[in-house]
Parts: C-alpha cells; sequence; structure tokens
C-alpha cells in the first residue's frame, strides 16, 4: 500500500523513515514529563524524533507551548498563553544533565506578549547551562524579537555557541506563510547578531516545497550570505496537520544536492541540504564540523 500525505498524494520513498523502537526514546520522553518540558520535536510534529529521541537528544522548547504568532506552515498552539515558569532554565539544567546531552538547542515560541519578548528567558537558560557544565555548547534557534537589537544583544551575550533564526521561505511567500514577520527583518536579525558577536556562528534554515522558484531559492541564498550567514539547512515542508498549508512540490534527492552545492558555492561553513533536515537536525554533527 502506498503511504499517501495528508492532501492523498504518495509520499515519496526518500521521505519514509525507519522508525526506531519507541523504547529507546523513553529516556528522553520520561525526562520531559517529569520536569513538564515542552519541545518543538513534539509541538511541530517532527518526522525524525523517534530517530533523533533515540540518540538521547531533543530540541528544547521554551517559554511555553503556545506561540503569539500563527504562521502557516506550523502546528505549535496558540490557546493558553501564559507566563514563563520563571523554574524553567533549572528545569532545563536538570534534564540536560540526566540525558546527558552536550550540545544543547533550545527554541521558543514567540512571545510578542512579553515585555522583552522572552529574550531575558533564553539567557538566563544560557547563562544556567553555561555554570552547570564546563565545555557544554549552546545553541538557540530565536523568534525575530521584533528587530530590537537590545534584544538581540542580551541573548548574544550571554554566549551562545551559535545564534539561528529561520529565514523559513522566500521572499515573495514570506507573507503568505509567516505571521507577522519580515523577510528582511529575518535578515537583519542575523546581520546584527554577526555585527555584535562576529565570533558566533550564524544558522538559518529555509523550507522548500511551498511553491518558491529554484532561482528564488538561490535569491534566499544570496541573501543570506549577504548577512554572512555561516551556517544553512533545507529540508522538504511537509504539511504537519490538515490545518496548515499543503505541500506544493516533492523535491527528490538530486535537487537536494543541487541547492546543496549552490549553498557551498556561495560559501556557507556548513550546509545540510536533505528531505528532512530541520534546522536542529544533527545539530551537534554540524556544530562538530565547522570548530
Ligand atoms: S530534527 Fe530537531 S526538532 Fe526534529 S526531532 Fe530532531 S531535535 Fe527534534
Amino acid at each position: 500500500m502506498p503511504q499517501l500525505d495528508k492532501n492523498h498524494n504518495r509520499i515519496p520513498q526518500w521521505l519514509k523513515r525507519n522508525l526506531a523502537p519507541a523504547d529507546s526514546a523513553r529516556n528522553v520522553h520520561k525526562a520531559l514529563d517529569k520536569l513538564q518540558l515542552n519541545t518543538v520535536c513534539q509541538s511541530a510534529l517532527c518526522p525524525n524524533r523517534q530517530e533523533c529521541w533515540a540518540s538521547g537528544t531533543a530540541t528544547f522548547m521554551i517559554l511555553g507551548d503556545a506561540c503569539t504568532r500563527n504562521c502557516r506552515f506550523c502546528s505549535v498552539g496558540h490557546e493558553g498563553i501564559r507566563p514563563p515558569d520563571p523554574h524553567e532554565p533549572e528545569k532545563l539544567v536538570e534534564a540536560v544533565k540526566s540525558l546527558g546531552i552536550k550540545h544543547v538547542v533550545i527554541t521558543s515560541v514567540t512571545r510578542d506578549d512579553l515585555e522583552d519578548d522572552g529574550a531575558g528567558h533564553f539567557a538566563r537558560c544560557l547563562e544556567l547551562l553555561h555554570e552547570s557544565q564546563e565545555g557544554i555548547t549552546l545553541e538557540v534557534l530565536v523568534p525575530d524579537f521584533n528587530g530590537r537589537e537590545s534584544l538581540i544583544k542580551r541573548v548574544l551575550d550571554a554566549s551562545p555557541d551559535i545564534y539561528s533564526h529561520n529565514l523559513e521561505t522566500v521572499e515573495s511567500l514570506t507573507p503568505k506563510i509567516r505571521s507577522r514577520a519580515r523577510y528582511d527583518l529575518s535578515l537583519q536579525v542575523l546581520k546584527t547578531a554577526k555585527r555584535h558577536k562576529p565570533d558566533i556562528y550564524t544558522k538559518s534554515g529555509i523550507m522548500v516545497g511551498l511553491g518558491e522558484s529554484f532561482p528564488e531559492i538561490e535569491k534566499a541564498m544570496d541573501d543570506l550570505r549577504a548577512v554572512s550567514c555561516d551556517i544553512l539547512t533545507i529540508g522538504q515542508y511537509l504539511r504537519p496537520t490538515l490545518e496548515q498549508l499543503p505541500v506544493v512540490k516533492y523535491y527528490n534527492l538530486d535537487e537536494f544536492k543541487i541547492m546543496e552545492q549552490g549553498a557551498l558555492a556561495r560559501g556557507f561553513k556548513q550546509v545540510v541540504s536533505t528531505p528532512l533536515a530541520r534546522s536542529s537536525y544533527h545539530a551537534e554533527k554540524v556544530f562538530q564540523h565547522i570548530v
């Protein structure tokens, strides 16, 4: 029986996963449940969850599980926005220690409702993690903080090793796909980060399959290199539920290779261009290759 997507189209062979036995991800599940921490792996229905969790890693999602924006590709919820859990930074440290994670990836929902958009909470998490373990490496995938430089700097001053902010899609599709976000503002966020802390690696990601053209993908690469972005991930958009936009195109493996070569030729230091690439996919390996 062919596997069908939510639009009843056949899912290409290269997107099917060999699911690891659920048992091997049990430790991650237990630690997250016990500490009531959220992950983007669960909230965004990431297709790599079995693989990543089985290898003992996850991407923590701080500042709650309800987002103040409503992007058309994303399955993170919006109901029940609450003040951030003041103990979340300590819980994060405990989870990281108990799982033995050496390269921690932290993202968040967007919190336009908070006075500092959640930047202080991000920074506190980074500071506590640095204090907790010598040699730990930290990667943040941040919202745009509405472009406010003081907030971008607040997070950078807490010394992440990688500062990541996703462009998500090409310029023409940004108003249709992202909520309240602007293409030029996202580029500006990455530019500000590089200018403020040139030694911190910057990273961005785009999804393909939403109706963009190849030249538009190349333009996004050029725009990211123009703000000195170091690392790029390119992955296939997969519709998480019927609430989100349908897939317009499934790219094949050769096309992902061509995008990878195009990105490397433009000077990105690391590129992950595969159908199931997500910002945090194999994040530790990518970091080890760049340093
Ligand atoms: S790719 Fe990232 S978000 Fe997806 S399961 Fe792995 S760590 Fe989680």
